[in-house]
Formats: C-alpha cells, structure tokens, sequence
C-alpha cells in the first residue's frame, strides 16, 4: 500500500509548527515526521506536537454524544437525540427568556472557519449578542494596545525570519523555551549574529538564562518598569525626534508621564536596581533596529492595555515602529489565537476584524449573510463576564473549544455559575471538566481528521489538512452548527448558511473579510496548499492592486492604519496591581505553563509521555519563603488567596523572587491554579488579572 503524506501543522500553540503526517494503514493513527520546508519551525517539534496523535486515538477519546438522564448522569445517546437535545435546550431558554439569555463561548483553538460560523451562528441563528471566546484571556490587552497605538491589532507586524537580524529584542512576560520551544531559535541566532536579548521576567527561566540581560520586577510592575525606561531614554538624548515628528502622535503628554517616572522611583516599585534599567537602554538603543516583544506577563493584568501601551511608547519613542527588523509585536499564544480574533466570535467584532458598533461594517457583513444590519445584535459581555452572568442573565450556554473550569479566573466561582445554568451543551473531543458539567456533550473531529485554516502569531494563514477518517460517532463543529441551524433557525432553511465543507466556509469568510482591516479576500485553498501560508491583508486580485496580492508580511513600513497614519503615543501611568499584598496575604502570585503541558490541560493531560514529564502542579517558591514556612521539596503547601486555596507540592528555587511564588494553571482539582486567580478586569481589554494577586502561603502539615 501506497504511504501517504499530508504537510499540516500542529494542533497546539500559536507558531503552529509544519508537520508531515502518514497514516497507519487502519487508516486512524498517524505518524508525525519533520516537515523541514515549512520555514517557521523548519522541521523541529516540541513534545507537544510530536505526541499530538496520541490524543486522536485516546482511550478516553469521546465518539458518542453524551446526554444526562433522568438520573443525572451522562450517558451514550444517538447523534438525532443529542442534537435535538441541545435544540430544546437553546431554544426553550430563548423563547422564555430572551435570545440574550442564551451564551455562546468559543475558543482560540477553533479553525478561522470555526470562529467565522460560531459568531454567525450566535448573531443570525440565536440572535444572541451573548458571545465571547477564551482568547479573551490570551491576548485581548496587546491586541487593544496595538489598535490604539497602530491602527490595527496583528500579533507580530513582521515575521519572525526578521527577529535574527535585529540588533536587540525586549522579550516581556514571555518565556519561549517552554512555550513554544521551536521559536527559541531566533533568539539564538540573534545572538549568534551580534544581538542582544533582554528578557524582563520575575522568575529566571529557561528563556531568562539565555539572555544578555534579565531584568525581574515584581509582578504587575511591568508597565512603572517601561516608563523607568523611556524617562532614561529622554533624560540620555536617545529619542528619535525626526521619527517622533513625523510618524507619530501624542509625544508631548506621554513624555510627560514617563518623567515624573524618576528611576529611584521606579526602583522602588519594580524591585529593578537602576543600574539595570541603564544597561538596558544601553543595550536597546546602541543598535540601529530593535524590537519589543510582549506576551502574557504584561498583558493578563488588570491595567494590560496600558502596560503594553508603555513598552509600544518605548518603540515609538526610539523610532523603532514601523521599520525595517524593528517594531512592537505580541507573541500570541493559542493555536490560532490571532484568527481566531478575527472572524467574529469576539464579543464586539465582526468578521475580517471589523467593529461590530460600525454602522457600515454591519451593512456589509449583514449582506454577505444576508440578513437586515439592523437585526444584528450589539456587543456582548466579555469572556469573565459572560461566565459570570451564568445562571442569572444568561441562563443556558453553547461551548466549542474552551474548558473554562479550568482556564478562567476565580475558578470555583466560574465552575458554581456553570453548575447553575438551565442547560449547558459542549463540543469536545474528550470529557473534560466543563463538558463533564453538561447536559449533552457533543463529540467533534480533530485537527488532523479535518481541513481548516488558522492563522499563526505572524498573520500568516495556513492550512490545516485532514489526514486521516475521523472515528465512527464523531461530526465535526461545523456539522454540529448546521444541524442546530436546521432546528433552531425557523423559517426557510437556514441551515443553508450553514454549510460543513471548510473551503465553502472560507469562501464565505473571504467575501465578509474584503475591505476589512483583515482581509483574506486574496487567499484561497488553492494558494495555501502551495504556498507556505500567505499573510493578511490580502486584497482580492484586481482589488485594489490587479493581479494576485501576495500578502503583507511586514506591516507599517509606510504609514500606520490610523486615519492620520501616525501612530498613537499612550500616556500612561503607573498604578498598582488590583490586589497588593497586606498582613494577611503578603506574597504575590503569578500562573504561567510548562513545556510539557498546554492551555487547560484537556488534551496534554490525556498524553503519557507529556503526563511523565509534567504529572501535576507545583509551587515553586524562594528558599527564603521555604525557610520561613519550614518547607522542603516535595512538601505540600497550600496557597491561599481571597478567592480559594489550592495545594500542590513546593518547588523550591532561587529561580524566582523572594516575594512572590509560581503556580502552572493546566491542572484541575485542589492544585488548580485558577482557584486563586484575580478576576479585575482590565478596562479596555476586559482581560482578567490572571498575573498577579495577594496569597498567603501555608506549609499543609499531616493530621
Ligand atoms: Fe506545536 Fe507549539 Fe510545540 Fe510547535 S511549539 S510543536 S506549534 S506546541
């Protein structure tokens, strides 16, 4: 038999790596071999990526819908039962009490053809503005920042083939090596070409150990730490004021800010001595291109949208946006986390990243869908809030992709709302602890049993291939949106705008994104199967370039997306964190990953070579503070804050700051996290504080 081949990319994390899949001749299992053309990953995998196939043929891997019974529990029912099941149960709820009544969650995870169908799904089949999506907790404050200061969000404005070729990078809040280990290569060669890298990080991680530099504030000092710097920049001359003059705005106010930003002062907030702060504008400035990059670190705080605002205002201050191998990004951090941001599950967007609030905007998409403007909904409650007006204003929920028992702020509050719903349905692959909730759970294909498109960290849109036939007893979520559609949709057949072939799906998106700020209009099937992706904007042929566009990969070079073209200074201050630490919480908290596990934890936790490599959480934590609690490695301690407590065994280092201690957020039960986690919210973004937030740390003695 004949072995063959399917070029993909991984299901995980925003680089989406390339991959070659060949299946096993039962055509379900696959192997995954390099895939050395695709220049992103250039053939290196993560363990992640390499073991990925091990969840499409899981022992707990869900191929029959689950419906509770009478009883309460969860058992095995037809697919026509299921779906009718969820039809009741959506459309009961909506005719009782309002299409708002009903929520749709989505998830960074989704196929932009996923997204695109889930946002038209919510507005034209449920009429609901009740629709919001876990990215909401990935990247909402760089994306906002980035459209403020810009014009237009995209995660990075240039690929990262241009990080080598810099002269210095400011890596913030971002810890590639266990994030998104393939990427670490850039750095490196940075390096090795003469660059410098700064990582700014509480904890000396894999990432901060490479660098020239490692800079580590307290959590949530992120945005004082940058004003510290710009007030250096002005106060040394190193400004570009041609560059300000010309390509920017609002210099005088944001100047301003940055110095009552004294350098003492910012010491003292950020725990950074000043000598530091000046070996770090020595090393951004000497070099003619410099980047900053930001990713969860500065962003999931409740003053996100600002504090990456300081670090673009570094950018801009130094001439640095908007030029060759130099410019502000944000490392994204879902798998497609950028497209899936752009076609409309977003609680205030529209596809091709329009503003839902947009009067022509609204005509244009409400004509691809043909439907009137003015019956679309408005902007909905962002992704914590929905989740917090569960079994109250919203009292039943449709969620694709997410597991927010896990991944949300303040998570047993968020599990007691989910709890309290009338009625709640679940497209997973496997049960995990949301869809262990439900009243019927629904099971989807996979990545690589079906076709779809994401869009990577870059702007760059790939195609996902379908590799293998899906199990019996699973349809994919655009099967799942079709039916309901049938059922829910009243008159005429709306299921019609509802059609299950991805590439059909894509033709309709590239029609609602033309003229959008991302425009897909220019990419078909067809090119991304030959070429290795394409990036967005890409006009449709003839409009407004003639002939094929062949995609932006570098962004600004001429003019910002602003009206005037200049882009926008922020003049922002420091303030403190939400929470602070007092007499009885006086240790900060911060939540980030391990490379062995990924997000909530739904698929990686079904893996057992990641689960050897990463089996639970931990508390890593100062030998100081270990001291003082009379801990040693391995013991149980249980860390507290005003929302919950969760216990998990110490890790002990001088890794991370004395005051402050670590947990990895991918586990549920007493080890969760997100127990403790800080749902303030940032004002712009609506990004939850999931950085930082007052504990207390107790050593858990046997009774
Ligand atoms: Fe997959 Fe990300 Fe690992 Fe690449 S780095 S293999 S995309 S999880």
């Amino acid at each position: 038999m004949r072995e063959t081949v399917t070029p993909t990319h991984c299901p995980y994390c925003a680089l989406q790596c390339g991959m070659n899949l060949t299946p096993a001749p039962d055509g379900r299992a696959v192997e995954v071999s390099e895939r050395a053309d695709f220049p992103v990953n250039r053939g290196a995998l993560c363990g992640k990526g390499r073991t990925a196939p091990a969840v499409l043929s899981s022992s707990v891997r869900l191929t029959s819908p689950l419906v509770r019974s009478e009883g309460g529990a969860l058992a095995p029912a037809s697919w026509e039962e299921a779906l009718e099941r969820v039809a009741e149960g959506l459309g009961r709820t909506r005719a009782e009490h309002g299409a708002d009544a009903v929520g749709v969650f989505g998830g960074g995870g989704l196929t932009n053809e996923k997204a695109y169908s889930l946002g038209k799904f919510a507005r034209v089949v449920l009429g609901t503005s009740q629709i919001d999506y876990n990215g909401r907790f990935c990247m909402s404050s760089a994306a906002a920042a980035g459209g403020r200061a810009f014009g237009l969000d995209r995660g990075l404005p240039f690929p990262l083939e241009d990080i080598p070729r810099t002269g210095c990078v400011i890596l913030v809040g971002s810890n590639p090596a266990e994030t998104m280990p393939p990427s670490l290569r850039y750095f490196t060669e940075l390096r090795e070409n003469g660059g410098t890298l700064i990582v700014v990080d509480p904890r000396r991680t894999r990432t901060a150990e490479q660098a020239d530099l490692h800079l580590a504030p307290r959590p949530g000092t992120d945005l004082a730490l940058a004003l510290g710097l710009l007030h250096l920049i002005v106060a040394e001359g190193r400004t570009d004021e041609a560059y300000i003059r010309e390509r920017t705005s609002g210099w005088e106010e944001a100047r301003a800010a940055a110095m009552a930003h004294w350098p003492e002062y910012v010491e003292r907030i950020t725990g950074v001595p000043v000598p530091r702060l000046r070996e770090a504008v020595r090393l951004f400035c000497a070099p003619e291109a410099a980047m900053v990059l930001t990713a969860r670190g500065p962003e999931q705080q409740s003053k996100g949208t600002d504090t990456v605002g300081a670090w673009i205002n570094l950018c801009l201050a130094t001439g640095r946006a908007g030029r060759p191998l130099s410019g502000y990004g944000c490392l994204t951090g879902q798998g497609n986390g950028q497209g899936g941001r752009e076609h409309g599950q977003k609680a205030d967007q529209l596809p091709g990243y329009r503003k839902l609030t947009d009067p022509a905007a609204r005509a244009h998409v409400a004509g691809v869908w043909g439907v009137d403007p003015d019956a679309l909904p408005g902007p909905g409650r962002s992704a914590y809030e929905l989740l917090d007006a569960l079994g109250t204003d919203i009292r039943a929920l449709l969620l694709m992709g997410s597991n927010p028992v896990v991944s949300a702020p303040r998570a047993a509050h968020v599990e007691e709302r989910i709890r309290s719903l009338d009625f709640l349905a679940v497209c997973d692959v496997v049960l995990s602890e949301t869809a262990a909730l439900a009243d019927v759970v629904l099971p989807v294909t996979q990545w690589a049993e079906e076709t779809g498109t994401t869009t990577n960290l870059e702007g760059r849109v790939l195609l996902r291939r379908r590799a293998i036939t899906p199990p019996r007893g699973v349809r994919s979520d655009l099967e799942v949106m079709h039916e309901l559609a049938a059922r829910l949709g009243g008159e005429g057949s709306p299921e019609k705008g509802f059609p299950t072939d991805p590439e059909e799906v894509f033709e309709e998106l590239r029609r609602a994104s033309a003229g959008g700020p991302a425009d897909y209009s220019g990419i078909t099937y067809r090119r991304l199967a030959e070429e290795s992706g394409v990036f967005w904007p890409c006009p449709a042929p003839g409009d407004p370039t003639g002939g094929v566009h062949p995609g932006t990969p570098r962004l600004f070079l001429d003019r910002f997306a602003t009206e005037d073209g200049r882009a926008r200074f922020a003049p922002v201050s420091h303030r403190a964190a939400a929470e602070e630490p007092d007499a009885e919480y006086p240790v900060l908290l911060t939540t980030g990953r391990v490379v062995a596990q990924y997000q909530s934890g739904a698929q990686t936790r079904r893996v057992d070579e990641l689960n050897a490599a990463a089996p639970g959480p931990f508390v890593e934590l100062h030998p100081r503070l270990a001291e003082r609690l009379g801990a040693a490695e391995g013991d149980p301690v249980a860390v507290v804050s005003r929302r919950g407590r969760a216990v998990a065994p110490a890790r002990i280092t001088a890794a991370i700051r004395p005051d402050t201690v670590f947990m990895p957020f991918h586990w549920a039960g007493e080890g969760r996290a997100n127990t403790l986690t800080n749902p303030a919210l940032d004002p712009t973004s609506r990004m939850p504080e999931f950085k930082v937030c007052a504990v207390r740390v107790e050593a858990v003695r046997p009774v």
